[in-house]
């Protein structure tokens, strides 16, 4: 029998999960969340969905290697398509492009209840999910920045709440509520070194010709540097 190991990634991306639940990985690939999930007793039920059916089949074959198959489906189809409105408690999509997560949250609208928790974790374009989620009246109740292998990712973890809104302010969308508030090491190496990517655009741009547009994105990047400096202090 296969015992998973997860990264510290999805390791994180797992201690968000409540316990006992029945949860659906979207995107699942090899299945190894919800796998380490039962093999560590942090879940009773899972279903692994996965849209192409190279990934699909790893999935089937890592819940059989795990001797799970009673208790972790392996489905194939698109993003929320694959579950049934309240058929979850959790919902996990991880390891993709904010712009794929928010598409599957919006296209898979009606799959959602009002009861489940999120838990996304986007690679890039974090700010994309967050603003996804205010918008529909998701409110993010907590998040983690970390960094593995050189590579730094953010986790948001959201629920339907009373508050109707949670009003989020642009900075807060795009360096997240929590981890704004909390400015851990990662998030200060992540955003120092944005602001400095940004500094370099405006350099380069500077020395463009100066035409309407160019000064009009030189004052917007110089806005959105000086947010983010200030966000670093
Ligand atoms: N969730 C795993 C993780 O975090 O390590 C795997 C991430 S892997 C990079 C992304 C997976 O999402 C791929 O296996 C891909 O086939 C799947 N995927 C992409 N778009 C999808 C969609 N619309 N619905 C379901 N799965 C999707």
């Amino acid at each position: 029998m296969q015992n998973i190991n997860l990264s510290k990634r999805l390791k994180k991306v797992a201690s968000y999960i409540p316990r006992n639940s029945k949860i659906a990985d979207i995107g699942s690939d090899h299945a190894y969340l919800p796998c380490y999930a039962l093999q560590n007793g942090l879940i009773n039920e899972a279903i692994a969905g996965e849209v192409n059916e190279g990934p699909y089949l790893s999935a089937v074959h890592t819940v059989e290697e795990c001797q799970l198959s009673t208790l972790v489906q392996c489905r194939l189809g698109n993003g929320l398509s694959v579950i049934s409105k309240g058929e979850v408690d959790c919902i996990i999509i991880a390891g993709m492009g904010g712009e794929l997560i928010k598409q599957i949250l919006e296209n898979g609208k009606s799959q959602l209840s009002t009861k489940e928790r999120l838990i996304l974790q986007p690679n890039v374009a974090s700010d994309r999910v967050r603003t996804w989620l205010d918008t529909n009246d998701w409110s993010i109740i907590d998040e983690s920045i970390l960094e593995e292998d050189q590579h730094i990712y953010e986790i948001i973890v959201a629920e339907k709440s009373k508050e109707i809104h949670q009003n989020l302010s642009d900075i807060e969308r795009l360096m997240g509520p929590y981890l704004i508030k909390e400015k851990n090491d990662v998030f200060i190496k992540k955003w120092a070194h944005e602001a400095d990517k940004m500094r370099k655009i405006i350099e380069s741009l500077k020395e463009t010709t100066q035409t309407e547009n160019i000064l009009n994105k030189i004052e917007l990047f110089c806005e959105r540097e000086n947010q983010i400096r200030r966000q670093l202090k």
